[in-house]
């Protein structure tokens, strides 16, 4: 029996309320305390180390409880919802909540390797019309598997970090050769990204209806991308400078037990895919999307919409043998809806930079310096209301002067 309502102030009713407790890692500024998992209640984090012995509350990163696997998830959802719901813990829990504003939040996971797909029919469709403008916009694989390339799990950062405009070579359409400098075409990746728990065996396969067993949970993240430098440098094997510079991923992570709520059907996929990528019709994940750029919302992305399931994302990571570690992280690929204002990057709100959108009065296309994109995501949750997911945060500052080789 789960309680459903809590004893902490402010806290019932709001998008992070006892159907939510995303998981995080923090240290408390007024102590000597060393970085340790906390769950999110309200605007309140509560230390797991003060009320519980388990090892694993105390550990700079999630990544020993998600590798305790999915009894041990449940378990502690139970006894963490108990806490915080029963009036009976009160006096003993109450002491180990601290105020969001007293703590200081980490990167949540040791990050294992970082894999990035491009799920959403919508996003590939349009940057397919963009990049490669006189051919079919979608490459003849693209409805048969999830298209993903290896990322750089090293510079995967929190919410919050400033990301460094990148330099590198572009070469516009215009242009005969490469010229090196700041990119002139800074841009976000408005993804969700998923959070192994339970690794799997070299040469073992983890099938689409294993995905909740692998699968911890859920966090926001942008991929920040210099269109420029991608655009010159991706043909013929994918990204590399254009998108290594910097993921952020939210400081919460949300434990799929979370989105229980959320479950929704998939878009049809025609043509069938392999039996290795079947899934049932629900496999998709009601999320919305918020793109915020300086505190105005620019687009409102629905992951409903993303053609390829998460569960299929996993299965295929795997199926050559290939295992997958405690920590990994995949990001969905930019989420995009069928409507002008649903598209998760300004590549796509600006059609290229040729047709600049409006903030505020203001023209825009790309990232200028001293920018900040939020991202926002809110789902159904298990009790009528909704939940939000991490949010994730970035300033855009100046390139650094390049030196002088
Ligand atoms: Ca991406």
């Amino acid at each position: 029996m789960t309680a459903s309502t809590t004893w902490v102030e402010g806290a019932a009713g709001s998008l992070f309320d006892l159907d939510n407790l995303p998981y995080g890692v923090f240290t408390p500024r007024d102590s000597q305390d060393g970085p340790r998992v906390g769950v999110r209640i309200g605007d309140l984090v509560l230390d797991l180390a003060g009320i519980s012995e388990d090892l694993w509350w105390r550990s700079p990163s999630l990544n020993a409880f998600m590798a305790a696997g999915p009894a041990q998830w449940a378990a502690a959802r139970a006894w963490i919802t108990e806490a915080l719901g029963d009036d009976s813990h009160r006096e003993r829990t109450a002491p180990h909540l601290h105020p969001l504003d007293a703590v200081d939040l980490h990167l949540p996971i040791e990050i294992g390797d970082y894999v990035d797909f491009y799920a959403s029919l919508q996003h590939a469709s349009n940057v397919g019309r963009m990049f490669r403008p006189d051919q079919e916009p979608l490459l003849p694989n693209w409805k048969h598997l999830p298209v993903g390339y290896h990322g750089r799990s090293g510079t995967v950062v929190p919410s919050g970090t400033d990301i460094v405009r990148p330099c590198g070579q572009r070469k516009a359409p215009t242009e005969d050769t490469p010229t090196f400098g700041p990119s002139r075409r800074l841009d976000i990746e408005a993804e969700l990204g998923f959070v192994v728990g339970v690794g799997s065996a070299l040469g073992g396969r983890v099938g689409t209806d294993a995905f909740a067993e692998h699968t911890f949970g859920v966090v926001g993240l942008n991929d920040w991308s210099a269109r420029d430098i991608q655009a010159w440098e991706y043909v013929p094997l994918g990204p590399f400078l254009g998108k290594s510079f910097a993921t952020s991923i939210s400081h919460w992570v949300t434990p799929l037990a979370a989105l229980d709520a959320a479950w929704t059907d998939l878009p049809v996929q025609d043509p069938q895919p392999l039996d290795y990528l079947r899934v049932d019709r629900r496999s998709g994940l009601d999320i919305e999307v918020e793109v915020l750029l300086n505190d105005t919302v620019v687009s409102r992305p629905p992951y409903s919409s993303m053609y390829w399931s998460p569960a299929q994302m996993l299965a295929h990571t795997t199926v050559n043998g290939a295992s997958v570690r405690t920590g990994d992280l995949w990001g969905s690929g930019t989420i995009s809806g069928g409507e002008p204002e649903q598209r998760g990057s300004f590549l796509e709100l600006s059609w290229g930079g040729a047709e600049p959108f409006t903030v505020g009065g203001v023209e825009r296309s790309f990232l200028e310096d001293g920018d900040t994109v939020t991202l926002r995501y809110t789902a159904p949750g298990t009790s009528g209301g909704r939940i939000a997911l991490g949010e994730v945060t970035g300033l855009v500052l100046p390139a650094t002067e390049p030196k002088q080789p």
